[in-house]
């Protein structure tokens, strides 16, 4: 097996990868609050996991691969006040909870497909692991690290603190995060202002809510990932993962939860990757600044100059190494499309070369080099450089610049199957590209061909262009920027 070396959030160093029962591997990722679509930054980490899997994968790893659906408990302050986002979206939709969670949960899927994402080995949910979640808290309760007041429980931050390390992920002193919370009003039910919620009382407008030994709630947001990756993968595993803007609260209070619960901190390695930014700002829906994939397809967006392919992003994704911040532009999204029409077209170049008796190229070497990259912690920026080596050599061998025996050839056709389609995850769009592209022409005239006929009064065609569409399944809506279309 590979030396392979992961950057560990929790020493922060790079560490040579010792799976703890290998060839078996366990990967529990922190997967989406179904409450609203993904948006394209949501995507970056959960496309940056795939390629991990992928490429443990690749190497000879049996992984099971958890991602949860996040579909209750967490509040809209990422916190322990406000709603649920769930409940609030479902009211403000007058639909039922389980309705918004099937639509984001499929929507979600259906993107991560068009991205080439690989289904995980599990998918759980946190309405569907209720009663694990409850005798976690009661355990840590037993435990003498939780405490209940007035129907909440809350995990007692400052005295786990004294025996363990709470902060390990971040570092910070745990004096500087008490400072930098607000002092407790006498009115509130926790007893120190680190306390976060194991359960939370539901108030009788909640919506989603359970009978538990602490009368009517729902569980706080950070045990569900406790007892998932427990259930799952154990009390101790090797890789838990997630966005850098997990780590702070999120992951911190996961780890001490599982300490609390069974004296075992949960994963072995920690893996947090950055952020897609948008003029240096993250990508968040609360901020606006964010799109959705399938604005970004069809182009249909102020920041967008025009629709980019599923696999020009992904492969615009790759291009930066995972634990950087990736900002959004046109012009790097242009860049990574020509980048990747080049890859492709070099790979169909591959299948027609002429071998030679003598090799000019070493490709030994150029293969060693991908593994080395992809070694040092997933780098798949220098993983592309050395592909775009492979082109070149493609491209000089055509010309009769180059010369490649027949076992260098097949050894090329190799590291293109491995790296781009098997690690990387691209795939060939030709078809669906060109496909997309024409679409989206066509509807450029269609949409125009129907503001001329509502500027001439003529509903009745206009009407009937619009009709037309909705029973294709291709939704308009009229903007104050102008006509938008989605499918
Ligand atoms: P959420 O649905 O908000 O729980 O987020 C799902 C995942 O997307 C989490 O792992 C977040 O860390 C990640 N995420 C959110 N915003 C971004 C962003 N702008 N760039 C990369 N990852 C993000
Ligand atoms: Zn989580």
């Amino acid at each position: 097996m590979e030396k392979l070396y992961i950057y560990n959030t929790l020493t922060r160093t790079k560490q040579e990868f010792k799976a703890i029962n290998a060839p078996f591997v366990g990967l529990y990722v922190c997967g989406p609050t179904v409450y609203s679509d993904v948006h394209l930054g949501n995507c970056r980490t959960f496309m940056s996991f795939d390629m991990i899997y992928r490429y443990l994968t690749h190497i000879g790893y049996k992984v099971r691969y958890v991602r949860n659906v996040t579909d209750a408990g967490h509040l809209e302050s990422d916190a322990d006040v406000g709603e649920d986002k769930i409940s609030k979206k479902a009211k403000l939709s007058q639909l039922e909870p389980m309705e918004i969670v099937q639509k984001y949960t499929v929507g979600f899927r259906d993107v991560m497909s068009l991205f080439n994402a690989l289904p995980p080995s599990i998918e759980p949910t946190a309405t569907g692991h209720i009663i694990e979640q409850q005798e976690i808290a009661k355990q840590i309760i037993k435990n003498g690290l939780a405490y209940e007041s007035n129907g909440t429980v809350y995990f007692d931050v400052e005295k786990f603190a004294k025996d363990n390390n709470y902060t390990v992920l971040t570092n910070r002193k745990l004096e500087e995060l008490l400072e930098n919370t607000r002092e407790l009003d006498g009115q509130d039910d926790k007893r120190g202002r680190l306390d976060f919620a194991l359960w939370i009382k539901a108030k009788p407008e909640h919506l989603m809510k359970w009978p538990s030994p602490w009368g009517v709630g729902f569980p706080g947001w950070h045990i569900e990932c406790s007892a998932m990756s427990t259930k799952y993968l154990g009390e101790q595993f090797d890789i838990h993962g997630g966005g850098m803007d997990l780590q702070a609260t999120h992951h911190t209070n996961e780890i001490a939860q599982n300490i609390a619960y069974c004296g075992k901190s949960p994963a072995n390695y920690w893996m947090h990757t950055n952020m897609l930014t948008v003029n240096g700002q993250k990508m968040s829906k609360s901020l606006g600044n964010s799109f959705l994939p399938m604005e970004l397809f069809t182009g249909q967006h102020p920041l967008l100059e025009k629709g980019y392919s599923p696999m020009a992003v992904r492969f615009f994704m790759m291009q930066t190494h995972y634990r950087s911040t990736l900002d959004f532009s046109n012009d790097a999204l242009n860049a990574a499309e020509k980048a990747y029409t080049r890859l492709m077209e070099s790979y169909k170049t591959l299948q027609n070369l002429k071998p030679s008796n003598t090799s000019s190229e070493n490709i030994n070497e150029l293969e060693k080099k991908c593994y080395e990259a992809m070694n040092d912690d997933f780098n798949t920026p220098v993983l592309i450089a050395h592909l775009f080596d492979a082109i070149r050599i493609v491209n000089s061998t055509n010309d009769k610049k180059a010369t490649l025996t027949q076992t260098d050839i097949d050894q090329l056709k190799n590291i293109y199957q491995h790296f781009v389609f098997d690690v990387m995850g691209l795939r060939k769009e030709e078809e669906t590209g060109k496909a997309n592209q024409a679409l989206a022409g066509v509807m450029e005239l269609v949409i125009e061909l129907r503001n001329k006929a509502k500027t001439n009064k003529d509903y009745v065609t206009s009407d009937a262009i619009r009709d037309k569409l909705t029973e294709v399944n291709i939704q308009i809506k009229d903007t104050k920027e102008g006509t938008n279309w989605s499918i």
